[in-house]
C-alpha cells in the first residue's frame, strides 16, 4: 500500500476542524479603521476591532506615515544591529520610555515578536518561567522557545504563582509572566499581588499590556497606572502599537539591564529587518495623541459601560466589569457561529471566538467598543445581540 499523499493529510486535518465548527475563513472586511466594514457584501457596524481609541483612522497618523515615507523611504533596509537603526527608532524609544515612566525601551516590529523576544531572551535553559494559564498565544510560544522550565499557574492566582516561583532554582532567572488585560476576557491581572510575589521571590515580572496601553489608567499608561503603581526595576512592560495606538509594532520598557539583554539576545529583533520609518512615525504620533486627546479614553469608558448595561438589561451575561472588551459567552463553538451569523444578518460584525483561542466550551462573541463609535451604535449592537441570541435560543 502506497503512502497517503501529503496534501491529503493536510486536507483531512482541516476537515476534522470543520466537523466541530472550527473552520476559519479569512474574511475581507474592507478598510477597518472606522465604524463600518463591508462583510460578504453587507455594510456592517464594526464591533470587533482592537483600535480602541479610534486612532487607526486619525488623519495625523496618516500624515505622519506619508511624511516619513516621503522623507526617509519605505524600508529600513537591514536589521537594527546592521544598518537598520534610524533616528526615528531612537526618538520613538525615548518617547516609549517617557510614556511608560521607564528608564529604557526597545521598539520591535510587532507585539508578537516583542513577547517572543522578551521572554525567550530573559529566561533560558536552567531558568524558570511562571506563566498565567490564560496568557496570550505569543507568551505561550515564547515560553516554549525559551527552553526554560515552565510552570503554569491557575488564571489570576498570584499566591500559587508565588509558590511556584519559590520552588525555582537559586541564582537563576525567575520570570513571572502575565497579560495585563486578558485579550479574550477583558479582565485585569492582579498586578499588585504579582508584583509583590515577584519582589519577594527575586523574580522579574513581565506584563504584556497590549490591551491596556492607551486604555487603562487615568492617562492611558496601562495597568500599572490603573493600580496606582510606578514601574520599578523588577518590572518589564511589553505592549503593542497595533491596538489602541492605531499602528503596528511592539515595545518593551524596563531597566537598562533588561533592555541591554534584549539588544544582545532577542532573536526576533536581531534577525528581522527593522520597522520602516513610517511605522515608527505612526507609533510616535499615536503616543502623542493619547495625551493630546484624552476625550477618546473618556468616551470609550462611557460607551463600554453603556454596552454592559444594555446587555445586562437584555438578560445577557458578559464577562468582566469594565473596559472595551465585552465578551458574551455562548459555550459551544457552533452556538457562537450561529450568534455571529445572526449579528451579521442584523448588520453587526463581531465574529465568533473559538478554541484554540479560548478554552474548550468557552466560545464567545467578543464585542469591542472603540472611541470611533457613537451612542447610537452601542444601542444598535446591544439590540441586535439580544434579538440574535433570542433567535438562537441562547
Ligand atoms: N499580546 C496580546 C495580549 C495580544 O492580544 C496580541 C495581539 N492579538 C499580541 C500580544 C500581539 O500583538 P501584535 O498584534 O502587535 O503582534
Amino acid at each position: 500500500m502506497g503512502e497517503r499523499p501529503v496534501l491529503e493529510i493536510l486536507k483531512d486535518r482541516v476537515a476534522a476542524k470543520q466537523a466541530v465548527g472550527l473552520t476559519r475563513r479569512l474574511v475581507s472586511v474592507g478598510p477597518a479603521c472606522g465604524r463600518h466594514v463591508t462583510v460578504r457584501g453587507r455594510r456592517c457596524l464594526l464591533m470587533a476591532s482592537n483600535d480602541y481609541l479610534g486612532l487607526a483612522g486619525h488623519p495625523r497618523l496618516a500624515a505622519a506615515a506619508q511624511e516619513a515615507a516621503a522623507a526617509c523611504g519605505t524600508g529600513s533596509g537591514a536589521s537594527r544591529l546592521i544598518s537598520g537603526t534610524l533616528e526615528s527608532h531612537l526618538e520613538l524609544e525615548w518617547a516609549i520610555a517617557r510614556f511608560k515612566h521607564a528608564p529604557a525601551a526597545l521598539f520591535f516590529p510587532t507585539g508578537y515578536m516583542t513577547n517572543l523576544g522578551v521572554v525567550s531572551t530573559l529566561a533560558g535553559e536552567g531558568d524558570l518561567i511562571v506563566s498565567d494559564a490564560l496568557n496570550h498565544a505569543s507568551l505561550i510560544d515564547a515560553c516554549r522557545l525559551s527552553r526554560a522550565q515552565v510552570a503554569v499557574f491557575p488564571h489570576g492566582d498570584a499566591a500559587r504563582a508565588e509558590e511556584l516561583l519559590a520552588q525555582g532554582p537559586a541564582d537563576r532567572v525567575k520570570l513571572l509572566v502575565s497579560d495585563g488585560v486578558f485579550s479574550m476576557d477583558g479582565e485585569l491581572a492582579p498586578v499588585p499581588e504579582l508584583l509583590a510575589a515577584a519582589r519577594r521571590q527575586n523574580a522579574l515580572l513581565v506584563i504584556d499590556d497590549a490591551h491596556a496601553t492607551g486604555v487603562w489608567g487615568a492617562t492611558g499608561r496601562g495597568t500599572l497606572e490603573h493600580y496606582g503603581l510606578e514601574p520599578e526595576p523588577q518590572v518589564v512592560m511589553a505592549g503593542t502599537f497595533s491596538k489602541a495606538l492605531g499602528g503596528l509594532g511592539g515595545f518593551a520598557a524596563g531597566a537598562p539591564e533588561v533592555i541591554e539583554a534584549l539588544v544582545h539576545g532577542a532573536r526576533s529583533l536581531l534577525y528581522s529587518t527593522a520597522p520602516p520609518p513610517a511605522q515608527a512615525a505612526v507609533a510616535l504620533a499615536g503616543l502623542e495623541l493619547v495625551d493630546a486627546e484624552p476625550w477618546r479614553r473618556e468616551h470609550l469608558c462611557a460607551l463600554s459601560a453603556l454596552l454592559r448595561r444594555r446587555l445586562a438589561e437584555a438578560g445577557l451575561t458578559s464577562v468582566g466589569r469594565a473596559g472595551p472588551i465585552v465578551p458574551v459567552l455562548t459555550g459551544s463553538a457552533q452556538a457562537s457561529l450561529q450568534l455571529a451569523e445572526g449579528l451579521w444578518e442584523r448588520g453587526i460584525f463581531a465574529p465568533a471566538v473559538r478554541p484554540p483561542t479560548v478554552p474548550e466550551g468557552a466560545s464567545r462573541i467578543r464585542l469591542t467598543v472603540t472611541a470611533a463609535h457613537q451612542e447610537s451604535d452601542i444601542e444598535q449592537a446591544a439590540q441586535a445581540l439580544a434579538d440574535a441570541a433570542r433567535e438562537a435560543g441562547l
